[in-house]
């Protein structure tokens, strides 16, 4: 190495995504010196922002849910700078028969609409989503906030409960089984399945354990920030400097060295060697270990199959919808030949369902008066070598097409301002493998024990938090793989 500096830090973080945001101020609390490495020149990872010609995207998440899980991270001066609101309508789902159904988010209205509009007895989707609840209650201490992989979760009070209760989880039918099983309505079946979506598996193949998602969503709502998503990870980031974290962008974490099996420094690409007692990656688990401890990936993970990826177009419409709401939905006829093109196939879906979500009517400051920001989003494979540049081409003729229709109205000549990201960017932006949102897919009942640990079983000083680690991938799930690094951290190490 041409230059050689040591420092010192206490805890060192790789990654400045939700995850590496939220260690970092768990960490400082705990009175330690952290200093986060990002390669990128600002901190978000996939929470990223576009402004242009006046309109605002925020270019990766768009639901935001469980915000508890943020506000938890902040002090009284940034919970009160933190604006978020309650969305009254959870989505605005379009049918291929050109009908539409609002959910609203308030349980009460959700029953009774939708008891009429999908002729199904209120008492039956009540006991779906009972059903729900329950899962959730039994797996939420075992698969959600605790390690997986260490035996105190399972000897704790919930951990015995869940571990007794487990045979009520669903986990031998699929989503889809419980779902027929449970209702005679295509549609309804249709927008309960579209759930695993939420961490991009296939409803055809996902564990019917996946159905605690819409339970969380009814039970806890979904919200907007003020200031959009990225707004979550502005919050986060002012809140970590207040605490004293240092933050180092554009600089890549390259290589490590290891004495008596602990991580001693990092390399990185400005050629500096730090030196930390614990090291926190909040990166793709691929990345840690192919880049940074420079070795294979765990024979597990190397095999779970991957999320699915997205291709997202983001435009500037020239005139409002008021029929756009902030979240919707604009559903396929073929459902689950749509999810085997995803995992099955390089193609592109014949007729994919369209996601189009705008911030426009609760910020309007969001697009120029008169206008609409749409973030546009089909669900579509990892990459496995498909031919993007047609693939984008295709999509975005099948994507205008099934809105034009939908809304009546010619959409191409509105669009203003376009952008586009395809799995190969947010691989090559965010480090994601493959491009998967969301690590690896729950296409597997098993698949929760296929992901990487929150620690590392032979480096004593390694712990991994972030969307492809457990508990999994999306803005809740990171920020609890936080939580649960925090509790691993043996205070004894200051
Ligand atoms: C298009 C899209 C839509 C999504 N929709 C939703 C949604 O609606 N709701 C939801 O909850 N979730 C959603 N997700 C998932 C959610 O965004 C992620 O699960 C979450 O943001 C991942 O956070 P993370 O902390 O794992 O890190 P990431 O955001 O993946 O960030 C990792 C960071 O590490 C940096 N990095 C990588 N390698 C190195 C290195 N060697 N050295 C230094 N730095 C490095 C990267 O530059 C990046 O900043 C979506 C994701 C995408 C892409």
């Amino acid at each position: 190495m041409s230059f050689f500096c040591l420092k010192v830090v206490e805890t060192l973080i790789v990654g400045s995504g939700v995850s590496g945001l939220a260690s970092a101020i768990r960490q400082a609390r705990k009175g330690r010196i952290v200093k986060v490495i990002e390669k990128s020149h600002t901190y978000g990872g996939k929470m990223g922002e576009i402004n242009s010609k006046g309109f605002r995207f925020d270019t990766g998440p768009s639901l935001f849910t469980m915000p508890n899980y943020v506000t938890e991270l902040l002090d009284e001066a940034h919970k009160n700078e933190f604006n978020y609101t309650q969305l009254e309508n959870l989505c605005t789902y379009f049918f291929p028969d050109q009908t539409k159904f609002v959910a609203k988010s308030n349980i009460n209205s959700f029953l009774e609409d939708a008891s009429i509009f999908f002729k199904t007895p209120k008492k039956d989707i009540e006991a779906f989503l009972k059903k729900s609840e329950n899962i959730y209650d039994i797996t939420a201490p075992i698969f959600l906030q605790n390690s997986l992989h260490k035996l105190k979760t399972y000897l704790s009070k919930d951990g015995l409960k869940g571990i007794l209760n487990l045979w009520q989880i669903e986990m031998f039918k699929t989503m889809n089984n419980k779902l027929e099983s449970s209702f005679d309505n295509e549609k309804l079946i249709q927008l309960f399945n579209r759930y695993a979506t939420y961490n991009g598996s296939n409803p055809y193949v996902a564990p019917a354990t996946l159905h605690v998602i819409p339970h969380l969503e009814f039970k806890y709502g979904a919200y907007l920030p003020k200031n959009g998503i990225r707004d979550i990870a502005n919050i986060l980031y002012k809140q970590a400097k207040s605490l004293g974290v240092q933050f180092q962008f554009n600089t890549q974490v390259i290589g490590s060295t290891l004495k008596n099996n602990n991580i001693q420094t990092v390399e990185t690409s400005s050629g500096a060697q730090l030196k930390c007692d614990v090291l926190i990656s909040a990166v793709d688990a691929k990345i840690t270990y192919q880049n940074i401890l420079k070795r294979n990936l765990p024979k597990k993970i190397l095999n779970a199959e991957n999320s699915s990826s997205a291709l997202i177009f983001y435009w500037g419409i020239g005139k409002i919808f008021p029929e756009i709401d902030i979240h919707n939905i604009f559903f396929s006829k073929e459902y689950q030949e749509e999810f085997d093109a995803i995992f099955n196939s390089k193609k592109l879906q014949k007729d994919p369902t369209v996601y189009i979500h705008t911030t426009q009517p609760i910020n309007p400051k969001d697009a120029p008066d008169g206008k609409q920001n749409w973030f546009v989003m089909i669900n579509t494979g990892y990459n496995r070598g498909q031919n993007w540049n047609e693939l984008i081409k295709e999509a975005r003729k099948k994507i205008l097409d099934k809105i034009s229709i939908s809304l009546k109205e010619d959409i191409e000549p509105l669009i203003e301002f376009e952008d586009i990201l395809s799995p190969i960017l947010i691989e090559k932006i965010t480090g994601s493998n493959k491009g998967s949102l969301y690590g690896s897919s729950s296409n597997d009942r098993m698949s929760a024990f296929f992901r990487q640990a929150n620690f590392s079983n032979d480096i004593k000083n390694l712990y991994f938090c972030g969307g492809s680690v457990h508990p999994g991938g999306g803005i809740p799930l990171c920020l609890l793989s936080a939580s649960i690094v925090d509790k691993l951290i043996p205070n004894a190490n200051r």
